[in-house]
């Protein structure tokens, strides 16, 4: 491996979930990709990672897709479990996807990077193992989008078409996605063993998850009720991020929230444009279970179900360690609605904290309720209603009525500066749905130009990029996402 000043020619992988915790992986080898060809590289990731964005630019092709390894890569299937739609499934498992390895960077944060859409491993079920260009490329944007906005998030650090077709309602270009994550941990990786009554693994992957991620709490009486709660704290969090920038996760499973509170398992996700707290985009999601206004309650129904995997560890007594797992359950709607009004005043322009400010970010949202109103651009036009003035707000509004009412409660609670807290804190691009189908359908037939156009506009939110600024046109129709494909 050659060195250059501070960057590697090479991944330097170092592999503590193979080393520590036998049991939790198959080792599987990646499927070849018969002609892979780069498409996509965040190179700024790679750097991040100490890895030569040039060198892994003339090297992805085959080292990213399959076809070849890179060195020191020891790639396995991770085990997990999960709970989906609320029904529990207990075996699922990289089906689709392996653990090439771990990174540790400059700083000495350690990363997974993994593959996924590298073929069949013995977790696929009935599945392929395979993904197409469009939806690896809709992870990669989407991914970008949120780490953009500051949200905890996995990234893509590469996606290579791989020359084979798959088969889906029709043939679509074949990809493998490599992505960077914090980790794979996931709540359905502990439901997983909790469900094979193996408490012993359930203690090694807790004592392993506080080591990598929550090291603070492993000093505390019982590391393990610590680690509950800062999970909680770190959930509770990103939740009320993503309500603060209008994501619906769209498939918001246990198997698809990680312990170390980042985005994880982009599928049917998109961005909301008129507030609707029942807005769903998955074609899967017929009762709405992962609603835009769901995913709070889904939350904290995820953590019970994680509570329930860690109860041998809470306490040897069953009922006491079900009193300490409800006292912390109790507890998270608060921690939320906490997190959500401090998302809410930096949105708001509001200085400082005051008791009414719940109630006051309620309100906003009464009055944008059904009135058709672009949850991006609301926001972001209420810098200039800072003084008063709400032509450039109110036509966003089938009736703006209620916000007329609401406004003066508002700017009484502002501080001089409001304007620039305002356009600081909301931006003025996010990754549009219609902007999203264009730049994928374009990758498909092989035109990688609106991509890149996209991904620059989502990668600089608070640049006013006009064509990436509107809401999808009316001819675009409701959107529909679709899940795993
Ligand atoms: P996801 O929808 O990506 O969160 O995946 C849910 C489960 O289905 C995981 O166990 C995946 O590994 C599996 N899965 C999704 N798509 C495929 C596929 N094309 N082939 C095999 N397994 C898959
Ligand atoms: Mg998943």
């Amino acid at each position: 491996m050659l060195q250059r000043a501070g960057v590697r020619m090479g991944f330097r992988f170092d592999n503590s979930w193979v080393r520590d915790l036998p049991g939790t992986f198959l080792s599987v080898q990646p499927a070849p990709a018969p002609a892979p060809r780069l498409l996509a590289l965040t190179r700024g990731l790679a750097e991040g990672l100490g890895i030569d964005p040039d060198w892994l630019a003339e090297v992805a092709a085959e080292v990213l897709s399959g076809r070849a390894l890179p060195e020191g890569a020891d790639p396995v299937a991770q085990a997990y479990a999960g709970h989906q739609f609320g029904g529990f499934s207990p075996q699922l498992g990289d089906g689709r996807a392996l653990l090439l390895g771990e990174v540790v960077d400059p700083a000495g944060r350690r990363w997974d990077v993994q593959l996924k859409g590298s073929g069949r491993t013995p977790f696929s079920r009935g599945g392929d193992g395979k993904a197409a260009v469009g939806p690896m490329l809709r992870e990669y944007v989407m991914g970008e989008a949120m780490a953009a906005r500051g949200l905890p998030t996995t990234r893509a650090l590469a996606v290579v078409a791989t020359g084979a077709p798959v088969l889906r309602e029709t043939e679509l270009p074949g990809a493998v996605l490599t992505r960077v994550a914090a980790s794979h941990i996931r709540v359905g990786t502990f439901q997983f063993f909790a469900a094979r009554g193996d408490v012993e693994q359930v203690r090694k992957l807790a004592d392993y998850t506080i080591a990598r991620h929550y090291p603070e709490v492993a000093g505390a009486d019982n590391p393990h009720v610590a680690l509950f709660d800062a999970v909680i704290g770190r959930q509770a969090r990103l939740i009320a991020q993503w309500m603060g920038v209008g994501f619906i996760h769209g498939v918001m499973t246990t198997d698809n929230m990680a312990l170390s509170g980042e985005t994880i398992d982009y599928g049917p996700c998109a961005f909301m444009e008129g507030y609707a707290p029942g807005t769903v985009f998955s074609s899967i999601d017929h009762g709405g279970r992962y609603a835009y206004a769901n995913q709070p309650l889904i939350l904290g129904w995820n953590l019970a179900r994680l509570a329930e995997a860690l109860l041998p560890l809470f306490d040897a007594d069953q009922d006491r360690a079900v009193d300490i797992a409800n006292g912390y359950l109790e507890g998270i709607a608060g921690r939320y609605r906490a997190e959500w009004v401090a998302v809410m005043r930096g949105k708001l322009g509001l200085a400082g904290a005051e008791d009414g400010d719940g109630d006051l970010a309620d309100g906003l949202l009464a009055a944008m309720d059904g009135q058709g109103a672009d949850w991006t651009l609301t926001f972001r036009r209420l810098a200039g209603a800072v003084g008063g003035d709400a032509s450039g707000l109110a036509p966003l509004f089938d009736d703006p009525s209620g916000l007329r009412a609401w406004l003066p409660r508002w700017q009484a609670r502002l501080a001089p500066d409001a304007a620039d807290r305002i356009r600081a804190a909301n931006p003025a691009v996010i990754a549009r749905n219609h902007k999203v189908e264009e730049a994928l359908a374009a990758a498909t037939a092989g035109d990688m130009g609106p991509f890149e156009s996209l991904v620059a506009a989502v990668s600089e939110p608070f640049v006013e990029r006009e064509a990436y600024m509107l809401p999808a046109p009316q001819g675009f129709g409701r959107y529909v996402t679709f899940c795993g494909t």
